[in-house]
């Protein structure tokens, strides 16, 4: 097949050069000239174009993977000079609001959302085998013909592909992604609290892994925590006051003493824990 990647970052970048080694011809385009200039020089395109205009007309498949709030003018610069074949997919982390715009734009878009990624970003952060046994949500059903193309897109670098609605993708990952970047920011803005100079000089000095993991996401990227927020506003919201109550339950148990009850709270949190990682 003949592929597209627009937007050569840790995603963009990481897809190109699986496709490329799985033998399909690969172009790209990104915002600077010299991040082109990066992915030809380490193998991950083919050909690299410096502007949507030239598309090259026999191009099978377009995977946007810029950032999120560029996906949607993206494929308004390039519908003018789309083939009418060409399926387009993107890689943004919430989906109903992209794919309700794209599919007004172009008849053949259809959303996706690898659930891949590190700490890292750019092309000098893309790799090979990033999607190996990841999960990856497509927004249609799985006997829709472009939905099966790009589902058998994603397995081939290693994804397991989940159909499914763009709502019920959007609730779905406010729980398991972005209600724990608020909740780790939380964590994080909390510790200022404490009242002591020397005692949070102290915490400061003895946080160490346990900290390290639950307050890693929310330290992560603040444009993508806003842009989260704003784009998976109602879910997130819900998913943060279920957890507002949660925690005031837990908080009332300790500060009542009811020790047992504490404990079969956080024992069913250790088995709920396994449901969710199991994948990882
Ligand atoms: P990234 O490493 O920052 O890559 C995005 C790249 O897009 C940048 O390197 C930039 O390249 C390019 N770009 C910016 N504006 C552009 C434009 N107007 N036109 C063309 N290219 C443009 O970010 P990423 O982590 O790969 O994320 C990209 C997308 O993947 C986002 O939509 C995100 O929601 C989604 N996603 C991310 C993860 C994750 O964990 N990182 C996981 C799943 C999905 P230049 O160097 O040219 O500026």
């Amino acid at each position: 097949m003949k592929i597209g990647i627009i937007g050569l970052g840790l995603i963009g970048g990481s897809l190109a050069l699986d496709l490329k080694a799985l033998g399909h011809r690969v172009w790209g385009t990104s915002r600077r000239p010299a991040t082109v200039q990066a992915a030809l020089a380490m193998g991950a395109i083919d050909e690299g174009i410096t502007h949507l205009a030239t598309i090259p007309p026999d191009t099978d498949l377009i995977v946007i993977c810029t950032p999120i709030e560029r996906i949607v003018p993206c494929l308004g610069e390039m519908v003018d000079y789309l083939p009418a074949p060409t399926i387009v997919t993107d890689v943004g982390s919430v989906k109903a609001p992209i794919v309700t715009a794209g599919q007004k734009l172009w008849h053949r878009f259809i959303g996706s959302h690898p659930m891949a990624g590190n700490a890292n970003s750019g092309i000098t952060a893309a790799q090979r085998g990033l999607f190996i046994d990841r999960p990856c949500a497509v927004v249609g059903q799985p006997e829709e013909e472009i939905a099966q193309i790009i589902g058998a897109l994603w397995r081939s670098v290693g994804m397991e592909v989940y159909y499914c609605e763009a709502t019920e993708h959007d609730r779905a990952v406010a729980w398991i992604s972005h209600l724990p970047v608020m909740v780790s920011a939380s964590l994080n803005l909390a510790c200022k609290e404490e009242s002591s100079d020397r005692v949070q000089a102290l915490a400061a000095n003895l946080a160490s892994s346990g900290f390290a993991d639950t307050s890693r996401v929310g330290g992560g990227n603040p444009e993508l925590g806003r842009m989260m927020a704003q784009l998976n506003r109602t879910a997130l919201l819900n998913a943060l006051a279920h957890y507002q109550r949660v925690l005031s339950n837990l908080q009332h148990t300790i500060e009542v003493g009811a020790w047992e009850d504490l404990e079969t709270m956080l024992k069913e949190a250790q088995s709920l824990r396994q449901i969710y990682i199991k994948s990882c």
